[in-house]
Parts: structure tokens; C-alpha cells; sequence
């Protein structure tokens, strides 16, 4: 295990780190979205929530990743043990693999409703920002480390690759979380490769059939190949979070941590709905 210290540990996780403080800071100056509630609170609350599933990202998640990329070295049971190609096709290979994988796990999060009790958390914050990217309940955690330790095996991919995955997942969790304004020319253009704060600002919209689009992470394309894209939406029209859990105070540290074991309410049908953002229907460019 001692490539997860040596990539992870001394590589990966100071590098998010610097990511993280780059975006708050950057967020900080260059807004996109009104703020609802103050910064210092939202990162108190998400950093708090964020422990424990942190914890388990590191001595849980990682080791089985890496223990399972390292048995099928041996199995070669995974897709890469079966052709020949450059390290770099691979490698590739890999990460779409994983990717592309992980689009659904996020719609079976969204769709399955024990796996929605967990989710709820990330979207109930009433704000996104670069502090919602680490805002997930350690449930969630429990439930990927199944699902995506049957991609890891079955993709192939080494620990190396499965490690460097991992940090490049984190890092563009941060990015398309992030409440920085980039250029409108530019992000339009590097968001036809990967998801940006626009883009996935409308996957946390209150709006329901908004909130069921735009479920990819690090590659923007498989929204398109699946058509759940939705990018007609302006950031000044979204109303961040989930109507029936749109109470900043009763969203503690400790009721966010309890929540999934509680009764999840219904999806509200917030009043503006369908009918307001229809007009916006036709071409579906990035809006500002
Ligand atoms: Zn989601």
C-alpha cells in the first residue's frame, strides 16, 4: 500500500489542497452565483460533514481500489490485460472507463431511492461553491466503494492508474462545484470536454427536471451521448438546493449527518417551474 502514500498522501492530497484554497480564493473575487448564506459558516458546516467521509476515502475506498488493481495484476481478469497498446491507450482506456462509469453511478444516486437518502446531503446545501464539492454524507462513500471497485477490476486498471484517476476526480469535483465566473468564451469551449461550474450549476438547480440533467464528472461528453445535457439554464435564475430541504437553520452539522437514516421527504414542485424555464427550450447553447 505504499503507492497510496507515495502518489496520494505526498502528491494527490497536497495538490487538492492548493486546488481548493486557488478556487475559494478565486470564487472570492470572481462570483457566479449570489451567495444565499456567509462563507465562513457554509465551510464550517461542509468541512465538519466532510470528516468522516474523508476518513473513509483514505482507509477504505483507496486501499480496496488499490488491493483490487493490484490482485487483478495477477487475475488479469480487467479489459487492459487483454489486448496489447501503448501504456498511454491504456491509461486512457482507464480513466473512460471509470468515467463513463461513474455518470451512472451518479444517475442511480439520483434515481434509487436508498441511494438518494445519501445524496440529498450534497445537494441540500443551499449554496454551491468549491466547499459543496466536499460535502457528501460517508454513506455515499460506502456504497461507491461496491460500485466502483467492480469498474477498477473489470477496466484493468493499474493502482497507479486507478490513484491518479482518483485525484483528477476530486480536483474537477472541486472545479465544477466552484462558484468562480470563468470567461463566458472560455468556459463555453472547455466545457465541451469537460464539466464546468456552469454546466453543473444547473444539475443543482431546485428545479427537478433541471437537477435531473448534467450528471457527468470529469468528462462533459457522456451528457451528450445520453442526452442529459441541459446548458439553456442563465446562473442568475437557478435557485441552488432541494425545496424540501430549504431551511438553512434546520441544516446542521448534526441533522445532515443523521439524514439519510430519517424519512426523506418528496421532491417539492417548486411554483416558477416547467412552465418559466420552457421558454428557454430550443437550442441548447451555455447560457451566461
Ligand atoms: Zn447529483
Amino acid at each position: 500500500m505504499n503507492v497510496i502514500k507515495r502518489v496520494f498522501d505526498f502528491k494527490g492530497a497536497p495538490l487538492l489542497a492548493a486546488v481548493f484554497v486557488a478556487l475559494f480564493i478565486a470564487e472570492g473575487r470572481l462570483q457566479l452565483r449570489k451567495r444565499k448564506e456567509p462563507r465562513w459558516k457554509r465551510i464550517v458546516i461542509n468541512s465538519i460533514v466532510a470528516i468522516p467521509a474523508f476518513t473513509l476515502l483514505r482507509f477504505l475506498f483507496l486501499p480496496v481500489m488499490v488491493k483490487l488493481a493490484i490482485g487483478n495484476r495477477h487475475l488479469k481478469w480487467g479489459l487492459n490485460y487483454h489486448y496489447q497498446a501503448h501504456p498511454f491507450i491504456k491509461t486512457a482506456v482507464a480513466f473512460l472507463i471509470m468515467d463513463y462509469t461513474n455518470y451512472l453511478w451518479h444517475i442511480l444516486n439520483h434515481k434509487i431511492p436508498f441511494l438518494w437518502r445519501f445524496h440529498v446531503v450534497h445537494h441540500s446545501d443551499p449554496d454551491l461553491d468549491v466547499t459543496t464539492a466536499i460535502r457528501f454524507h460517508f454513506g455515499e462513500l460506502i456504497g461507491s466503494v461496491f460500485y466502483r471497485g467492480v469498474f477498477v477490476f473489470l477496466s484493468g486498471a493499474t493502482p497507479l492508474n486507478e490513484l491518479i484517476y482518483e485525484i483528477l476526480f476530486e480536483g474537477a469535483t472541486q472545479f465544477h462545484h466552484s462558484n468562480f465566473k470563468l470567461p463566458y468564451q472560455f468556459e463555453k469551449a472547455l466545457n465541451k470536454i469537460i464539466v464546468t461550474p456552469r454546466m453543473h450549476g444547473i444539475h443543482h438547480s431546485m428545479i427537478r427536471q433541471e437537477t435531473d440533467s448534467n450528471y457527468s464528472v470529469i468528462f462533459s461528453f457522456w451528457d451528450r451521448l445520453h442526452r442529459t445535457v441541459r446548458l439553456n439554464v442563465a446562473q442568475d435564475v437557478i435557485v441552488t438546493g432541494v425545496p424540501s430541504y430549504s431551511d438553512p437553520d434546520e441544516l446542521t452539522i448534526g441533522y445532515l449527518l443523521k439524514l439519510p437514516f430519517t424519512k426523506i421527504r418528496r421532491w417539492e414542485q417548486v411554483s416558477e417551474a416547467e412552465d418559466v424555464r420552457a421558454t428557454l427550450a430550443g437550442k441548447n447553447n451555455l447560457a451566461k
